[in-house]
């Protein structure tokens, strides 16, 4: 595995071979590496893939987590080389930041009026701003982002879309803990007692995808209920069921949905979604 620190030396890696980009913010873990290795097939053999590694300020509001953000970078490596990565690019802020005139990327506006868009404001704007920026440098053919994450999936490939950028966004299945928690590099913040209680969200969200017979709102009710019930530690963001593909509110799930919810733990937000087909 070559590791790249500039973005000079990256422009000028053209190598003819298709190339797939798994951007990430380190702290890499089981959910990270299924993601790179899903990178890895798409590459195949002679394709190259790379994993970007940069905890990315404009992403972070204020009061939000990024000084303290978890960065492992040894153990990152080895992951990144057990996973099959060939290229990983590890900027420093400036590096990515050094433009006087820096104008960012705006996140669009339609995709971020639910979930997280509200509660974080600039939070996509950050996103796409680095994505676009990782995109221009890497020119990946294809680009991998976890479904855990579902509406910065749904922002970017419509990003994508919107300059049209000659990449494939491709979503991949979020990977969990034995007892359904999503992986995530936030979960290192959370004490044993919220560690306990934090399954509750996909348990939570697995009751809005089988309850078929009760009306959305009575399913998120149920669901509400549960989490207030079953993790008394938690503070509930948002509990919302939208369009998986404009992210728009759903009163009926008449189309492809998507149940999302964010739960305050602490100094840990935690973030979760199913994807819920309409009955026929
Ligand atoms: P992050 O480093 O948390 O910004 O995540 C980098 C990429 O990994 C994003 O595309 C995430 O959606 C994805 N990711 C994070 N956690 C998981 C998980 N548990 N399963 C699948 N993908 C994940």
């Amino acid at each position: 595995m070559t590791i790249i620190e500039h973005a000079e030396e990256i422009e000028h890696l053209s190598s003819g071979k298709t190339r797939v980009l798994v951007p990430t913010m380190g702290a890499l873990h089981h959910g990270h590496e299924r993601l790179i290795r899903h990178g890895r097939s798409l590459a195949g053999k002679a394709g190259q893939l790379i994993v970007s590694i940069f905890v990315n300020p404009t992403q972070f509001g204020p009061g939000e987590d990024f000084e303290t953000y978890p960065r492992t970078p040894a153990e990152d490596r080895s992951l990144c080389i057990a996973a099959g990565t060939d290229i990983l690019f590890q900027p420093t802020v400036e590096e990515m930041y050094s433009a006087e005139q820096d104008l960012g990327t705006n996140a669009d506006t339609k995709l971020t009026g639910t979930l997280c868009g509200p509660d974080r404001p600039g939070h996509f704007d950050g996103v796409c701003t680095v994505v676009n920026k990782l995109f221009s440098l890497i020119q990946p053919d294809i680009a991998v982002f976890g479904k855990k994450d579902y509406q910065q999936l749904a922002v970017i490939k419509q990003m994508a879309s919107n300059l049209k950028m000659p990449v494939k966004i491709i979503g991949s299945e979020t990977i969990r803990e034995k007892d359904g928690l999503a992986m995530s590099s936030r979960n290192r913040y959370l004490s044993a007692q919220q560690r306990a209680q934090a399954p509750v969200l996909y348990k939570a969200l697995k009751g809005i995808s089988e309850n078929n017979n009760l009306e959305s709102a009575a399913r998120i009710k149920a669901a509400r209920d549960m989490i207030a019930r079953e993790a008394p530690l938690g503070k509930i963001s948002y509990l919302q069921i939208v369009d998986r593909e404009t992210m728009q509110e759903l009163m009926e799930i008449d189309r492809p949905a998507l149940a999302a919810t964010a739960v305050q733990f602490g100094t840990a937000r935690l973030i979760d979604n199913i994807e819920i087909d309409p009955v026929i």
